[in-house]
């Protein structure tokens, strides 16, 4: 249920309310921006750092035609038992929770993608962009979590609170796995000793996983002054003879990053792709692919099947919470691709590609 405003402010003055707050809050940005920002450390595999000067920031934010993003969507919500069931062995099945939230079940361990069960994706408690579409279950109610694949640290994909809930969850803390530089925020969290941090390329065993961190085209920030000071990336996680991959947060560019992943990983059987928030393309492109993208790498990499993941959720981007659902479709059938191979699913829907060969009775 959405919360009822308050009878004295519309919508509409909320709206301005909310706008000139944001407004705000970016000129203090590009006030502070200007002498005190660290130097990046990171940058994507051309040594392109993604560094949107302020002015297009602003550019973007005041010719904002938020007609399509603001029109209510009310997408289904599944609500089944299996959602949150425990990985058997044998399995290879996902559980889509919302965003980039997906629970993996890979032969018998359960891995969970950038886990956000937060209200907003957000540095404020009261303004910043609102899950638009409920949560199918709170986190409590995930099985227990072994490993966590975190591919970058934006709001929508780093969240405090779920990461403190999966870090107390009963039967122990999971192990978080993340790019390069962002240790040390689950260390001043006082999570030390269950993180791992694995390098572009490089694996690592970790609960029984071989875990392998890939390349991604985007950007990182959370504050003022760290733009570029962690890590962004992409994650394939082996067991039990399957393979998956995840790609966090990525623009295509020249998709020579993915035809290197779809040539270390030949028999991926499952990608998960973004394919929303791509919107106004000028702005956009370089940090996240639009769906026809998504299908061009989803080929790059050879995939068997993927799932498309970023979309529905929070709306970010100018185009509708929907949209991606007609544009991915039309994207199949522009590069040929079967729809039984380029999923979307409701969230809370589970998509099984390998059942258990010995169910539980
Ligand atoms: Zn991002
Ligand atoms: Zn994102």
């Amino acid at each position: 249920m959405p919360t009822p405003l308050p009878r004295t402010l519309t919508p509409c003055r909320r709206t301005l309310r909310f706008d000139l707050l944001t407004a705000l809050i970016l000129l203090t940005l590009a006030a502070l921006l200007n002498g005190c920002a660290q130097p990046p450390r990171y940058a994507n595999s051309d040594g392109a750092q993604l560094d949107k000067p302020l002015r297009e920031v602003l550019r973007w934010y005041w010719s904002r035609d938020r007609s399509q993003a603001d029109r209510p969507v009310q997408l289904p919500v599944r609500r089944e038992p299996r959602a949150t069931e425990p990985a058997a062995p044998g399995e290879l099945s996902a559980t889509w929770v919302g965003h980039s939230t997906v629970l993996l079940r890979l032969d018998g361990v359960n891995v969970i993608t950038d886990p956000q069960f937060s209200r907003r994706a957000s540095p404020l408690r009261f303004a910043g962009p609102e899950r638009r579409t409920p949560l199918p279950f709170e986190i409590s109610a995930l099985p227990h979590i072994h490993l966590v694949l975190i591919s970058h640290n934006h709001y929508d994909h780093l969240d405090e609170a779920s990461v403190l809930a999966l870090q107390a969850q009963p039967g122990g803390p999971p192990i978080f796995v993340v790019p390069q530089g962002l240790d040390a925020w689950f260390h001043d969290l006082g999570i030390r000793d269950n993180v791992h941090v694995i390098a572009w390329w490089a694996r690592q065993a970790l609960a029984g996983v071989g875990v392998s961190a890939v390349p991604a085209r985007h950007w990182s920030g959370r504050g003022l002054f760290d733009r570029g000071v962690t890590h962004w990336t992409g994650w394939v996680v082996q067991r039990g003879g399957y393979s998956v991959y995840f790609a966090g947060d990525t623009g295509y560019g020249d998709g020579s990053d993915f035809r290197r992943i779809g040539q270390r990983f030949p028999a991926l059987d499952l990608a998960l792709i973004p394919v929303g928030a791509y919107e106004p393309r000028w702005f956009m492109r370089e940090q996240h692919t639009d769906p026809a993208e998504a299908v061009q790498l989803f080929r790059d990499l050879g995939a068997r099947q993927a799932l498309g993941i970023h979309w529905g959720t929070f709306a970010l981007a100018d185009e509708a919470l929907d949209a991606p659902i007609a544009a991915l479709a039309a994207a199949r059938r522009s590069q040929g691709v079967a729809e039984a191979d380029f999923r979307l699913l409701e969230h809370g829907q589970t998509w099984v590609l390998h059942a258990p060969p010995h169910p539980a009775q």
